[in-house]
């Protein structure tokens, strides 16, 4: 199996907008963030993990030439920005292309891309097929994933667990269920937007994450969804060994 991490930023990315590089060291490379996506592959099969702002960017850099289905998390823009490419995608890949995403998150894209779901306006609307998520096993691009809701603000994430990788990202908590789910895994990618300072925003630090990985087995964990407060180095040096700070085109394979 290998995981691409397609963009290891939070929701404004490193430098944000007028180059702000905030806490971020501008002179490491590592810093240089785009909007938190992955790409999964595995089995022949290829499963991209959400489509925030700067997906074109992000699919054009690794080359990538087509997957198998898109797992939305939830409709905050960072995740969702990029939905309106896809029919785009749809077009120039001459396939349908699969969307899995919760129902809450499938009623928030229609608030947002009301027109991607009724076929008028953009007269190449179509080639997108939407499928609900729901917790629990659920087969995606052909993959049997185990899919888990996690609190963010005032709506809920979906991660999930894929033989022994879990992702999760945009999480304020980690309920029973989905700590059952990552128990086990050989690596867990998770969002750390908030570095090692614990703040009330809907997002996590090291320090929170910690806590609720107690008592877990987890052979490794990478971080990332990390904001421009976030230096690599800084965080990297702080953090315990089995524990690393994701970058852009960082690949992890297990
Ligand atoms: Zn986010
Ligand atoms: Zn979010």
């Amino acid at each position: 199996m290998k995981i691409t991490v397609l963009g290891s930023g939070s929701a404004y990315g490193t430098p944000m907008i007028f180059n702000d590089w905030s806490g971020a060291n501008s002179g490491d490379p590592r810093n240089r963030r785009l909007r938190a996506s992955v790409f999964l592959e595995d089995e022949n099969k290829r499963l991209l993990v959400d489509a925030g702002p700067d997906l074109r960017e992000q699919i054009n850099r690794e080359g990538i030439r087509d997957f198998d289905a898109v797992l939305l998390t939830h409709a905050h823009y960072d995740h969702i920005g990029g939905v309106p490419e896809l029919p785009r995608a749809s077009k120039i890949l001459g396939h349908k292309i699969d969307i899995f995403a919760s129902r809450e998150t499938l009623e928030e894209l229609k608030n947002c891309y009301a027109y991607l779901f009724t076929g008028m306006g953009e007269p190449d609307s179509g080639g997108l097929v939407w499928h609900v998520l729901h917790e629990g096993k659920e087969n995606v691009a052909g993959l049997d994933l185990n899919v888990f809701f996690v609190p963010h603000h005032h709506m809920q994430s979906s991660g999930f667990r894929y033989k022994n990788f879990a992702y999760v990202t945009d999480w304020q908590a980690l309920p029973e269920y989905a700590r059952t789910q990552i128990d086990g895994a050989d690596l867990l990618l998770a969002e750390c937007n908030n570095g090692m300072e614990p703040m009330q925003n809907g997002h996590s630090s090291w320090p929170e994450i910690a806590e609720r990985l107690k008592n877990l087995k987890i052979n490794r964990v990478v971080l990332t969804h990390l904001s421009a407060r976030v230096d690599y180095r800084t965080l990297q040096n702080q953090l315990p060994e089995d524990v690393q700070v994701a970058y852009d085109r960082m690949v992890l394979e297990i």
